[in-house]
């Protein structure tokens, strides 16, 4: 039988990256994920692996030193990564994000600056919109950046940055209210600042603190943490594309490639919840017979390969349309929606599947059952999803009475 999940259509050279990704994911990421989980450890030798496959510059352009390879071989090679452990796409998903954003508007100086280092893995990045009062509601940022010569002076606290320890680069969404006369709209009023860094916790720079790990449920052994900017000084220069109210639709596009690496995540997520549940039914015996043969057990694995390969379509889709220069909004919000809804739903038939066996830390389903949530918030939660699917459609389907 085909394995589920499969891409028609792919290159020589997509195919074989897929196969590389895959092949080091079988044997460097699963044997090792649920211990390091368990333990809630950084997996450097895997980042080092994927260093070494060229994974941090995948998207990046060849003329800065990356892959220069599409969204939709992105997508799928987070999909087989997320398979091992999502906690890895993780690391490279903020990475990515900014790269993006760089290559998209940054400006020729910037890009020179960032990009090769970031396409060695040297630069890792990480991005920050979040705070504590706020997530959902990017508008209502309160940190601020005053001008002062040749300077921003950046004030506020930060929230939820994924990477916040490890990266040494990360892009700020700040109000700056220069240049912008007070009632411009808070979305017309917002920077995104290159604020450069060193790695781990406490000051990493002057004016900005990193304080520690956030400890999660789930999606450990990637670090989270706040960001705190007391007096942050940076450089004129360091303006994403060089002028100030740009921010809010500079990461905005970044969390629309985002999205779909989101769904992606689910994609992966939820084929290993298959092959996990898939795997032990026919081990697990019940009234004398494997529990596969009983038809509620064939009914749930039934179920979930539909879930997974309609996730896996939908997602494929969003990065094509991204990739043909097309405007993927309402294709990136359902295929983020649908593959995270459908992840926690697959994840939870495989833990049945498992019975008492899922609740016991030695069966990896336990870790995905506490990873699987994290999708159905992050890169906006379904609710923001369905606004955005919402009002695309009636932007489509306008009443023309
Ligand atoms: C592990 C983790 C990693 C993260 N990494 C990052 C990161 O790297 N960078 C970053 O900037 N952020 C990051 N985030 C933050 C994440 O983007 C936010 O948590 C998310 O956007 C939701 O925001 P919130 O938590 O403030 O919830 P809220 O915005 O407070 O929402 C609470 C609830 O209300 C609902 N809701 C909100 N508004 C509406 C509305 N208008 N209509 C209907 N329902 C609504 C939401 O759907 C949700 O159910 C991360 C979060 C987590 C948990």
């Amino acid at each position: 039988m085909a394995r589920l999940a499969q891409t028609a259509g792919l290159t020589d050279v997509q195919q074989e990256i897929l196969s590389t990704v895959r092949d080091f994911v079988d044997k460097e990421i699963i044997p090792v994920a649920t211990e390091l989980e368990h333990r809630d450890e950084y997996p450097q030798e895997i980042v080092d692996g994927l260093k070494e496959l060229g994974l941090f510059g995948l998207m990046i352009p060849e003329e800065y030193g990356g892959l220069g390879e599409s969204l939709l071989t992105y997508a799928l090679c987070v999909e087989e990564i997320a398979r091992g452990w999502m906690s890895v796409s993780g690391i490279i998903n903020t990475h990515f994000i900014v790269a993006y954003m760089l290559k998209q508007h940054g400006t020729q100086e910037q890009k020179e600056y960032f990009l090769p280092r970031m396409a060695l893995g040297e630069v890792r990045g990480a991005f920050s919109m979040s705070e504590p009062a706020l997530g959902s509601d990017v508008s209502a940022i309160t940190s601020k950046a005053v001008k002062d010569g040749d300077e921003y002076v950046l004030n506020g606290q930060k929230m939820w940055l994924t990477n916040g320890g490890t990266s040494t680069l990360v892009a700020v969404l700040t109000r700056s209210d220069e240049g912008h006369p007070e009632g411009t709209a808070p979305h017309k009023s917002m920077t995104t600042f290159l604020v450069e860094k060193e790695p781990g916790f406490g000051e990493v720079r002057p004016g900005l603190t990193i304080p520690g790990k956030i400890d999660k449920m789930g999606y450990k052994g990637v670090d989270t943490t706040e960001l705190i900017m007391d007096n942050l000084r940076i450089p004129a220069n360091r303006v994403l594309g060089g002028s100030t109210g740009r921010g809010f639709y500079q990461m905005m596009d970044g969390v629309e490639v985002g999205r779909v690496n989101v769904a992606a995540r689910g994609c992966g997520v939820a084929q290993r919840a298959f092959e996990l549940g898939v795997s032990y039914a026919q081990q697990r015996h019940t009234f004398g017979k494997p529990i596969a043969q009983h038809q509620a057990i064939q009914f749930k694995l039934a179920e979930m390969a539909t879930k997974v390969e309609a996730a896996h379509a939908m997602m494929v889709n969003a990065a094509r349309k991204k990739d043909s220069g097309e405007r993927n909004d309402l294709e990136a919000g359902m295929a983020k929606y649908l593959a995270s809804e459908y992840c926690k739903e697959v994840v939870e038939d495989a833990f049945r599947i498992h019975g008492g066996y899922g609740f016991s830390k030695e069966y990896e389903i336990e870790r995905l059952y506490r990873e699987a949530p994290m999708l159905l918030i992050g890169e906006g939660t379904a609710e923001i999803q369905k606004m955005i699917i919402g009002r695309r459609l009636l932007e489509e389907y306008r009443f023309q009475g």
